[in-house]
């Protein structure tokens, strides 16, 4: 047990005010409203989409190592320069980006994936219990599914890369298998595959993304929570270094505490508050399809293509691509087309057409320069804490992010070591 805030007394509970209404914030309201608080969650648009709704769905203790890692920025130069690639950061005169990227590549090292991996896992851990937990309290569940996620890879390169990587993973504690062509076909008997082999993180687990949404709208209006709509959170009024008023579109309010869970958003409205929250949006696509007909049995990350592909219910969602660039909300054809033709490479047997437009969902991770969340308690405004910057594990984190937000605002040492996670670090 670890102690975050060690010159916090534990207090009563009293009002908390959540803005932003993705998986950080509903998980974070339905724990605060769980532990007596009476809570009212600011959303600015309709609760019906957002980051989390149309992610791959996948719960991942494998994603031990932050995007931040050795290589990344090499390999993202090199795909910079394809419009079908997987990752694109878009080149911009705009100082956030620029302080953004140096700040990345500071931390793309060696020494940092190896302080940060364990707190990380760890936190992915608790959450995956804290999904268990959640799917036991919800009659008719969300899809969780534990049939780990299948890492392909069809390159010598990418092998030697990842069994080294599920080598890292097996001293860290994780259940992992390294399987040749034959033994991830035998896993997976119903489709033909055209790879060289995989590692299948068996700890890992996936869900059905709407559904969880659906269900935690229900349950935390059950626990008493407020939702609000239409609610976009304009600015801040501090006093004595508490927020005394949260100006939003629907009028002023006030709270006991307050907690920031923006999303890709956050960096924004953090500013507003007086805080330094670098974020960029890294914008990715999704779309669901029929074509495998019940017959994939196991969620998989295609390596090469950086394509995730997500058994839900008939269905399979395939989503891909991180465009790290400002908000923009049009679809890069070229991109989505990208993710359709790396389907076959791996699964010969579907050569996918491209979705129409209007059947692609688009999506910003809110993704941090060291690829750590940000989660805590502010030290300049007492009653401030901020959840997100999760980028591509948010969904995952979701449940163990919204426990330790409760945690925070009680003011009791959390289950988990968030140290790291400072929310104010890069001030
Ligand atoms: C293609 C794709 C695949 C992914 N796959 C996975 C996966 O398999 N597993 C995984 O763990 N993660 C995955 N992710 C990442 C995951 O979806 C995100 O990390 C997560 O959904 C972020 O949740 P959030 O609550 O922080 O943000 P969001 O879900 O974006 O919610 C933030 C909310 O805040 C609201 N808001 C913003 N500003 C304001 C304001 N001023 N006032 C009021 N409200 C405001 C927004 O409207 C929004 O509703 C994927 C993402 C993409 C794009």
């Amino acid at each position: 047990m670890v102690s975050e805030n060690q010159t916090h007394h534990t207090r009563s509970t009293g009002t908390a005010l959540i803005v932003g209404g993705g998986v950080i914030g509903l998980a974070s309201a339905y724990y605060l409203a769980k532990d007596g608080w009476k809570v009212t969650v600011a959303e600015r648009d309709d609760f019906s989409d957002n980051c989390s709704f149309g992610n791959a769905g996948m719960i991942v203790p494998s994603h031990f190592t932050p995007l931040a890692a050795p290589g990344i920025v090499a390999q993202g130069i090199k795909w910079m320069f394809s419009s079908r690639s997987p990752f694109y950061v878009k080149p911009s005169p705009s100082l956030s980006m620029i302080s953004w990227g140096l700040k990345f590549i500071r931390h793309a090292n060696e020494p940092h994936v190896k302080r940060s991996a364990p707190h990380i896992l760890a936190l992915n851990n608790l959450s995956k219990d804290l999904y268990d937990e959640l799917a036991n309290e919800l009659a008719d569940g969300f899809g969780l599914a534990h049939r780990g996620i299948l890492m392909l890879f069809k390159t010598e390169k990418t092998a030697v890369e990842e069994i080294h990587l599920a080598e890292q993973a097996k001293a860290l504690g994780l259940d992992v298998g390294i399987l040749t062509h034959e033994q991830v076909q035998s896993l997976e008997p119903y489709v033909k595959l055209d790879v060289l082999g995989a590692t299948h993180y068996r700890s890992d687990a996936s869900l059905y993304p709407p559904a969880l949404m659906a269900h935690l709208l229900h349950r935390v209006k059950q626990l008493g929570v407020t939702l609000m709509p239409q609610a976009e959170v304009k600015g801040f009024t501090c006093n004595g270094g508490k927020i005394t008023k949260v100006i939003t579109h629907a009028g002023d309010l006030s709270a006991d505490i307050v907690v920031l869970t923006g999303g890709a958003w956050l960096g924004g409205l953090a500013k507003k508050a007086g805080l330094s929250v670098p974020l960029m949006p890294g914008k990715g696509y999704s779309f669901m399809t029929t074509a495998f007909d019940g017959k994939l049995q196991h969620p998989a990350l295609l390596l090469e293509a950086r394509v995730a592909l997500t058994p839900m219910g008939g269905r399979v969602r395939i989503g891909g691509t991180m465009e790290l660039a400002p908000i923009d909300h049009r679809i890069n054809m070229n991109r989505v087309e990208g993710i359709a033709n790396a389907v076959p490479n791996y699964y010969p047997e579907y050569q996918l057409p491209v979705p129409d437009e209007r059947d692609i969902w688009h999506g910003f991770r809110p993704c941090s320069p060291d690829g750590l969340p940000y989660l805590g308690r502010s030290k300049s405004i007492s009653n401030l804490i901020v959840a997100g910057g999760m980028g591509m594990m948010g969904l995952s984190l979701g449940p163990a992010a919204g426990k330790m937000v409760s945690e925070l605002a009680r003011g009791k040492k959390t289950s988990a070591d968030i140290r790291l996670f400072d929310p104010e670090r890069f001030h």
